[in-house]
């Protein structure tokens, strides 16, 4: 069972070298009396999240990796055997697994059986799995978006973001993005359809590239980044706007988290900032999953998957995402 380790606590930015690939024998059998699945897994989802799991956590929301351990993620797996009544072999799963061949599953509360197989199964890491999960709860429930706002979407080409800015879309809104790179900008206009799109690493001044784009202002943030976008956005928030806090990409790998200056925007333009985690809001998979596979199968919504080729790729594209090497989302291929 080929599997990544990974090695030890990590401070700054991630690197490759954090992880280790290591083969290692598995017994492929519940064992007795334990209630679990055994799993193949297919594909493995590289998520921002993962490297505050890198650092030693203490009262967090998650848990931090353990070191000697193999990397732990959401992925698509088929079920090997099962000690388990909810499941059987064969079934189609996704959720919480490990970064190896085979894992052996024990909390499969957190498992999500697949029923939908006309789609393809890499989705279910991004547009049907937690990412599009995130921009559901976070546009829908979060911004309480109405026909013709304005609504801008930070680190708008990935995972999320690509889905945010096409739900705006489908609703009436007028949508500009940010992204890192021109290829990025090109599939926010050509391919998902925003009305602009621009490259914050270009600008020297975001306030006024968000002025130029925003002239009236803008109604609803989908924060993906924070740092300097965020103050910049919160000088160009209209009244009563909201801004929905997914993320603050920026910030993860800073021993101190950079001050946000123009908070005092918050209280003269009466704006809601609020911060969610999509964990919150699963009981809403089922209604998220009625409306978005209609829009996939009539090509309303699309969706861009960067798709890295083997485990042994998998730390390479999970830290890739710190500096924006990624175009959409980032997933590894492990086994067909
Ligand atoms: P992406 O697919 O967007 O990948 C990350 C992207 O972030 C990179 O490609 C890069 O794009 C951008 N980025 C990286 N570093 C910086 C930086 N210093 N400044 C600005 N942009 C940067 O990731 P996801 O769509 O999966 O996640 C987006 C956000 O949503 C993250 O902040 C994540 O933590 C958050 N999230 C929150 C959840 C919740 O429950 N609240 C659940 C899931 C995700 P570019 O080239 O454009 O810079």
């Amino acid at each position: 069972n080929k599997q990544i380790i990974f090695k030890d606590y990590v401070g700054g930015f991630p690197k490759e070298s954090d992880m280790v690939l290591k083969t290692g024998t598995m017994k492929l059998e519940v064992p007795q009396g334990v209630k679990g699945v055994v799993v193949k897994n297919l594909y493995l989802s590289c998520d921002p999240y993962m490297r505050a799991r890198m650092s030693k956590l203490v009262g967090s929301y998650i848990e931090s990796f353990t070191p000697g351990s193999p990397v732990v993620g959401n992925g698509v797996a088929k079920v090997l055997y099962s000690g388990d009544p909810n499941f059987k072999e064969g079934d189609l799963v996704w959720g919480m697994t490990g970064w190896e061949e085979y894992s052996l599953i024990t909390a499969t509360e957190f498992l999500f059986k697949i029923q939908h197989t006309d789609v393809p199964l890499s989705y279910y890491t991004g547009l049907l799995g937690m990412p599009g999960m995130t921009a559901y709860a976070g546009f829908y429930v979060i911004c309480s978006p109405k026909k013709g706002e304005s609504v801008f979407v930070s680190a708008a080409s990935g995972a999320v973001g690509q889905l945010v800015g096409q739900f705006a879309k489908l609703l009436g809104c007028y949508v500009v993005g940010s992204a890192g790179t021109k290829e990025k900008v090109d599939l926010l206009k050509n391919k998902f359809g925003f009305d602009e799109a621009f490259n914050y690493k270009e600008e020297k001044d975001l306030d006024a590239a968000l002025k130029r784009y925003f002239p009236d202002g803008i109604d609803i943030y989908f924060e993906n980044v924070g740092g300097e976008m965020l103050d910049a956005v919160l000088v160009n928030m209209r009244l009563r706007g909201r801004i929905a806090v997914c993320g603050l990409i920026s910030q993860y790998n800073l021993e101190k988290h950079e001050g946000v200056h123009n908070l005092f925007c918050l209280i003269t333009k009466c704006v809601r900032m609020e911060g969610f985690l999509v964990s919150d809001y699963y009981h809403l998979y089922p209604k998220f999953l009625e409306m978005v596979l209609p829009d996939i199968k009539e090509g309303k919504i699309s969706y861009v998957e960067d798709i890295a080729e083997g485990l042994e790729s998998a730390p390479a594209a999970l830290v890739g995402l710190f500096s924006g090497r990624n175009v959409g989302k980032q997933l590894v291929a492990v086994a067909n």
